[in-house]
């Protein structure tokens, strides 16, 4: 018989001593960290307990924390093949099949362990149980082991303690007896609708999924099946441009309702979570209440935006727009890299193209109390900080520009220095001035600016020419329009003078101008109360990426809630990922926002 499960109200009354034997075998051979946690009793919940273990690893100098990575074995090492591992140790390898290799799997092991501790001198750290608990392939373990070997130190010691406050976690989870059930659910979900992707993608399994395309609508039915069969929505449909659209009705019909959703299309070779994940927090959410036979006061209507990410068409927000009224009628007759008019792609996957049938899909703003958007953060901030969730504060202004500078080309060989009229040198100068610029926002009371030239191009350059032209792009974002302005000032009087100075020419356009969409007060602190009440410290950040709830601000008020991902919050990439638990928190939250409403 299993022993009785651990609860949180138990702990909280123990003393150091027999708290910290309670949580024995949670960090490997390493007492000290349940001792430093014991401190910041009493705890909330269990998360907040996980919480506070991992704030006392950090608290930790980094003598002792490599000393916590090195109280762990390696992977099918030799402790492992001797039998001399802990019982959770062992657990956890023999779920991830480690205990049953092929020789040439455990040949490759030994090899990648020899060059791990050879480049950083401790042992390599995975949660071999991964994101679901459940244990990854052994493949997934040698690739994940063979990318990680290349990662800068810092970087990789980090990913070790994460790793490490990962399989404290499943440990904690077992102790406690406690199952991410919707973290689970929304977790299958995801794997599920990622089977939909596009020829050329799909082979490799890679996901890509862009509008009105066979895959996209494949997973719209999907998501449709579900809303209506699994989660218990009142009405689901598809609208006019390939919306998804469920409402779960409230017990006032005169009250306004809450509008949530997220986008459902990715980006070529993306990952799963990107948007998706805010469709099926609030499934799941829903599906809850559905099957308590609950309604709230106020119906929440649900949105899987069909448009996000402007990767087939140039229409960026298409489905967002269309519900603020911004759906350009232009788009209709733009054309796919086939050359496929965005109103034939329409009309194949059913839908009038009308622009008299979409200009109905614009919502009055009266109707609703707001919108909220449930999101990975994709940025590396609350991976860093070892924080599940983060609330948004404002999505971050942008400008965007092309230039060039010109200048002369000359030979490399006979041109002396001081006659030179380099055009990339130029370029190279503003490069470091945006990098040192932004950088001085780091600790605005905003929030931070970012800048990056992400391009710089000398056409015709050669390696015995100085270049004569240099093209580049700039990207400037700020939570603030008035922040964002002052950097774009800055910049461009930079670049002015450093052409001045090098007596060259240039040309510089600005290609896009996007308002700052700060979160509505009253919002953003319902989503603090959410998380608060999770037992969790609230952190705030800014969004460095536009979302469908940049487009609503400009109709209704709006608030997101962010959700870390893995692997230094990676996205757009297949190895973007987020784990059942903090799938878990989302849905957890998200309940407790609704319910405070
Ligand atoms: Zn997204």
């Amino acid at each position: 018989m299993p022993a009785p499960a651990l609860t949180i109200s138990q702990l909280n009354t123990l003393d150091a001593d027999a708290f910290t034997q309670a949580l024995d075998g949670i960090y490997e051979h390493s007492p000290w960290i349940a001792r430093e946690a014991w401190a910041a009793r009493p705890f909330k919940s269990l998360v907040g307990l996980k919480h506070a273990l991992a704030q006392a690893v950090r608290n930790a100098s980094v003598d002792t924390q490599l000393g916590l990575i090195r109280a762990h074995p390696e992977l099918a090492g030799k402790a492992a093949v001797a039998g001399q591992l802990t019982a959770e140790s062992t657990n956890e390898q023999s779920k991830a099949g480690l205990t049953h290799c092929t020789p040439e799997e455990f040949a490759r092991l030994q090899q990648l362990n020899a060059d791990y501790k050879a480049r950083f001198g401790w042992p390599f750290i995975l949660a071999v149980r991964g994101p679901r608990g459940a244990g990854l392939s052994r493949q997934q373990i040698i690739d994940t082991f063979a990318r990680r070997l290349r990662l800068p130190a810092d970087f990789e010691r980090a990913e070790c303690l994460r790793n490490i406050h990962r399989i404290a976690e499943i440990r904690l989870n077992d102790k406690f007896g406690v199952a991410p059930e919707q973290g689970n659910l929304i977790l299958g979900w995801a794997d599920d609708l990622a089977v939909h992707s596009e020829p050329g993608y799909a082979e490799q399994g890679q996901l890509t999924v862009t509008y009105l395309t066979q895959a996209h609508q494949a997973a719209a039915a999907q998501l449709v099946q579900w809303m209506k069969a699994d989660c218990g929505f009142d009405d689901v449909s598809i609208d006019a441009v390939g919306n998804v659209v469920a409402r779960y009705h409230g017990t006032d019909p005169q009250a306004p309702y809450l509008l949530t959703g997220s986008h459902y299309d990715t980006v070529r070779n993306g990952g799963k979570h990107d948007g998706r994940l805010g469709i099926f927090v609030p499934m799941a959410c829903v599906r809850e209440l559905h099957r308590a036979g609950k309604r709230l006061k106020h119906g929440l209507e649900l949105v899987g935006f069909a448009e996000e990410e402007g990767q087939r068409y140039k229409a960026t927000f298409l489905g967002s727009g269309a519900l603020t009224g911004d759906f350009d009628p232009r788009w209709l007759d733009q054309v796919d890299a086939d050359g496929i008019p965005m109103r034939d792609a329409m009309k194949a996957a059913g839908h009038s193209a009308d622009l008299a049938d979409i200009a109905k899909l614009r919502r009055d703003p009266k109707q609703y109390l707001g919108f909220i958007e449930v999101h990975i953060e994709q940025g590396p901030w609350l991976d860093e900080i070892d924080q599940p969730l983060g609330v948004v504060t404002a999505i971050n202004g942008s400008a965007r520009y092309t230039g060039e500078v010109i200048g002369l080309a000359s030979h490399a060989g006979t041109t002396p220095m001081d006659r030179r009229k380099d055009a990339a040198a130029a370029v190279a100068e503003l490069v470091l001035y945006v990098e040192e610029r932004a950088a001085q926002d780091l600790k605005a009371p905003s929030g931070p600016s970012v800048g990056t030239v992400g391009v710089l191009h000398v056409p015709g350059g050669s390696i015995n020419v100085v270049p004569g032209r240099c093209q580049f792009t700039l990207d400037l974002r700020a939570p603030l329009d008035t922040q964002r302005d002052s950097l774009a000032a800055d910049v461009e009087a930079r670049l002015a003078a450093i052409c001045a100075r090098r007596g060259v020419d240039y040309t510089l356009e600005r290609t896009l101008t996007a308002a700052a969409a700060p979160s509505n007060p009253a919002w953003q602190s319902r989503w603090e109360a959410a998380v608060h009440e999770l037992g969790l410290p609230v952190i705030k950040l800014p969004s460095g990426a536009g979302h469908d709830a940049m487009k609503l601000h400009e109709v209704m008020p709006q608030a997101m809630l962010f959700v870390r991902g893995g692997n230094a919050g990676i996205s757009h990439n297949p190895l973007e990922t987020i784990t059942n638990d903090d799938a878990q928190l989302c849905v957890d939250a998200f309940t407790n926002l609704l319910e405070g409403l």
